[in-house]
């Protein structure tokens, strides 16, 4: 057994444990738990997330706000893996580019909160923070944080990423399903039938590749990697085990671990965890960063100037993006230490709807994405991919849904396919990246299933 020692330093948003020897006990237990990722495979993503740090690939990382114990079934896991590669077909043919996949599960079982008390007709109760802590329904017994949840999410997680690890190798990723993917409620839509008609031009290329005798293995499989918020300092050390090849720590709970807008203090746990790991990792940058310490904790976070190492995932909302990331950018390019700039545009955008439910405006989405290629665009840096937030199921009428929380949802796939027409033909267009692509006309900015009223909302309240 491995034994590695953590200093004792302050850890923001670990849950109210009731008990610290039930704590111990479910630490305990983790610890004897095989490994869920092998650390040679956050070496290959790291290589490959170097690529995009150098405009020679682009980075897609979806899935939900919050997995869920419950929605861990094989239709879930398929119809998120189905929108990140549907996405990321779109994005590859717009741009002739790699994209590296990313999904937000099998870990994603953790919640930031700004509030740790819930209050509710007049009743104090914790809130929720995920359901590797506690439950959503509200009452004392299902809010009571228990450590035992931490060993169902790694359970969950292992039967989450075995099916993904089945449908991504054994076929059904294989790119002559791409028609396949295209969801049954999206089909008859616009957005469902330009996607039919980019997958039909894929069709005959392959056809036509074939016909000349090349079939590449490559079109079989595709590489995905697991991506989560190393939020619960519990769960991610008790998953730290120290590489046999190499002798360094690798936290084996995913590949790709990041830390939240709410955990990258100097001084704290998370980011001298990050640190002391060796996958590859990502920090989220907010609105009120200051570059001197987003220069300071890239400096710590990949001292060995490592290429790919280390993702700076902005979220800076639509309103601000173009004011405040140039400063940033800017510096740390500087500084010379290699970044992937990737833009999550979803968590500097959510808004307090007038039901008090939190919300996203979908223009807001788009600008702040925009936002990030003109900023990228106009200092000569590369825009190294997108983070969202995504599900696979039909849940437009999530919109303006009793929010208390989440549904994990935040975007349907007919939103994704409207943010990936519009990343396409910006990744496309992209000075700064090495390639360039094949027409923008075959990247569509599709219409929405959601009806037509603008700006939409697109998010019941997460809190994110
Ligand atoms: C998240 O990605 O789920 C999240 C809470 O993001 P942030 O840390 O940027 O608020």
């Amino acid at each position: 057994m491995d034994d590695i020692t953590w200093p004792d330093l302050p850890a923001a948003q670990q849950p109210p444990w009731p008990e610290q020897a039930e704590v111990d006990q479910a630490v305990a237990q983790l610890r004897l738990l095989p490994p869920l990722v092998f650390a040679g495979e956050a070496d290959l993503l790291t290589d490959r997330l170097a690529q995009a740090s150098r405009g020679e690939a682009f980075v897609l990382t979806g899935g939900d706000c919050a997995e869920t114990f419950d929605a861990n079934t094989a239709e879930s896991i398929r119809a998120r893996l189905k929108t990140v590669l549907q996405m990321s077909v779109v994005l590859t043919y717009a741009a002739s580019l790699p994209v590296v996949k990313m999904g937000r599960l099998a870990g994603q079982y953790f919640k930031p909160r700004s509030k740790t008390i819930e209050l509710r007709d007049g009743v104090e109760l914790t809130s929720y923070l995920g359901d590797a802590v506690n439950a959503l329904e509200f009452t004392p017994q299902m809010r009571r944080p228990d450590p035992q949840r931490l060993i169902q999410a790694y359970h969950a997680s292992a039967t989450a990423l075995n099916l993904v690890r089945a449908f991504t190798q054994g076929g059904y990723a294989d790119l002559r399903q791409v028609h396949a993917w295209n969801q049954d409620f999206v089909r008859d839509s616009t957005a469902g039938q330009r996607y039919e008609q980019l997958a039909g031009h894929i069709d005959r290329a392959l056809a036509f590749m074939q016909a000349c005798g090349t079939d590449p293995i490559e079109f079989e499989r595709v590489e995905f990697y697991a991506a989560h918020e190393a939020l619960s300092m519990d769960y991610e050390r008790a998953l730290t085990r120290i590489d046999s090849r190499t002798g360094k720590p690798y936290d084996v709970s995913g590949h790709f671990l990041w830390i939240g807008e709410r955990t990258r203090q100097l001084d704290g746990a998370h980011i001298h965890f990050a640190s002391a790991i060796s996958n590859p990792i990502g920090m989220k940058v907010g609105p009120t960063a200051s570059p001197d310490e987003i220069v300071e904790a890239a400096q710590v976070l990949n001292p060995d100037r490592i290429p790919g190492r280390l993702s700076l995932i902005t979220r800076m909302g639509a309103g601000k993006v173009r004011d405040v990331l140039p400063n940033i950018v800017q510096k740390v390019d500087a500084s010379g230490i290699p970044v992937v700039w990737v833009c999550d545009p979803m968590h500097g955008n959510t808004r307090e709807a007038s039901s008090g439910h939190k919300t996203r405006l979908f223009d807001d989405v788009i600008d702040e994405v925009e936002g990030y290629f003109e900023v990228h665009r106009n200092l000569g840096t590369f825009p190294g991919g997108i983070h969202v937030e995504l599900t696979g199921d039909d849940v437009t009428e999530c919109v303006g849904a009793p929010a208390v929380l989440p549904k994990p949802t935040c975007i349907s796939v007919t939103r994704p396919r409207a943010i990936r027409g519009s990343i396409g033909n910006k990744v496309s267009n992209s000075p700064s990246l090495s390639r360039t692509c094949c027409s923008s006309a075959e990247v569509v900015r599709a219409g929405a299933r959601v009806p037509a009223k603008s700006p939409q909302p697109l998010v019941a309240d997460h809190e994110a």
